[in-house]
């Protein structure tokens, strides 16, 4: 498969895993909220460095302002992603970038499969917490 197709089907699978249960995901950098189909998968380090392009320290929800118009909002993105897993992710990124091989097509398969089979897992939990029937009734 051309990797722009495996791109678009990995960052469908990775925002429908983020997804609330009403579709919502958040951007990383601003923090605005909307449909996972209407949002993007942005990067760190931008994805023509291939080795990096599925790595999931390096994607995260973005709204397409962020992303598109203003760059990835790389200054926030920093910020935020030092934040999450600390300061050493940046060098390992980049060291990755610059010396990794890309990702294999079926590797990348391998982890559209991953977040579809988590997001499987995630939507169960919620039926789970959720009262059955029978169990809202005796509430009323
Ligand atoms: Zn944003």
């Amino acid at each position: 498969m051309e990797s722009e197709k495996m791109w678009k089907k990995f960052s469908k699978a990775y925002r429908e895993y983020k997804a609330n249960e009403y579709g919502y995901v958040i951007c990383f950098t601003c923090g605005y909220s909307n449909h996972y189909k209407r949002m993007d998968t942005g990067h760190y380090i931008d994805r023509r460095h291939g080795a990096v392009k599925f790595n999931p320290l390096n994607i995260e929800i973005q709204c397409m302002i962020c992303n598109r118009l203003n760059n990835g909002e790389i200054e926030k993105y920093r910020k935020n992603l030092i934040e999450r897993y600390g300061a050493d992710v940046e060098e390992l990124l980049h060291n990755e970038a610059k010396f990794g091989a890309p990702m294999l097509q079926h590797e990348v398969e391998t982890m559209i499969t991953y977040y579809k089979q988590l997001k499987k897992l995630k939507d169960e939990a919620r039926q789970n917490l959720r009262p059955s029937d029978s169990e809202a009734k005796e509430e009323v």
